[in-house]
């Protein structure tokens, strides 16, 4: 299975499903993370998603899309859809529409707008954190069990020294706490959670 994720900035895949990530390509499943901008500390920040998308054994294609340029348009889908032509994916997964972040809900508009004429499942990760509140709830509908890959997503996570020196070790303790409360949810340590825009049957 070919899985596309898409991600506005470096980090933003990993705290929303760095732990399904490692769980595809742990099953020998071919992931290609895609950051889309990189709004500051680039030469830092792009060394630092690499480190974390080798350690979750997945492909990495920065973008580099000009921040301000970061925006719906039909050139953001022009470029969006040259990346998912390029690879043809099975599975697209982006943030959630419902986040609060500017540059999030771009990316997932184009993603929307990119996946209209495929035949791949679309779902959406739950909202970045710190932030991302938006007057809508998420709706987890979609579980993945993510205990046996816990640990790498949050070593991935501790790459971007970066967001570390900024945020905190209490920003990892939020991630896995939030984990550990979907999985208890469905009775396993930790999960992650998804809206489903699209989901094809591949049976
Ligand atoms: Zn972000």
């Amino acid at each position: 299975m070919k899985v596309l994720a898409f991600g506005a900035h470096p980090d933003d895949l990993e705290i929303g499903m760095g732990g399904t990530i490692g769980r595809y390509t742990a099953k020998g499943h071919e992931v290609l993370m895609v950051v889309a901008t990189v709004p500051n500390q680039k030469a830092e920040r792009i060394g630092e998603a690499e480190k974390a998308a080798a350690l979750l054994g997945a492909e990495l294609v920065v973008m580099d899309v000009v921040p301000d340029q970061l925006v719906f348009s039909r050139q953001l889908v022009r470029r969006f859809d040259q990346v998912f032509g390029g690879f043809a994916p099975d599975v697209v997964y982006t943030h959630s529409n419902n986040d609060s972040h500017q540059d999030h809900a771009a990316v997932t508009n184009a993603v929307i707008a990119t996946t209209r004429k495929n035949d791949c499942s679309v779902y959406m990760y739950e909202q970045t954190i710190p932030g991302g509140i938006a007057p809508n709830p998420f709706r987890a509908q979609y579980y993945v069990d993510i205990s046996d890959t816990i640990g790498s997503k949050l070593d991935a996570i501790m790459t971007h020294h970066t967001q570390l020196d900024t945020y905190g070790p209490w920003w990892l303790e939020g991630v896995k706490g939030r984990a550990m409360y979907h999985g208890f949810k469905i009775n396993v340590k930790y999960a992650e959670v998804f809206e489903v825009i699209k989901h094809i049957a591949t049976w």
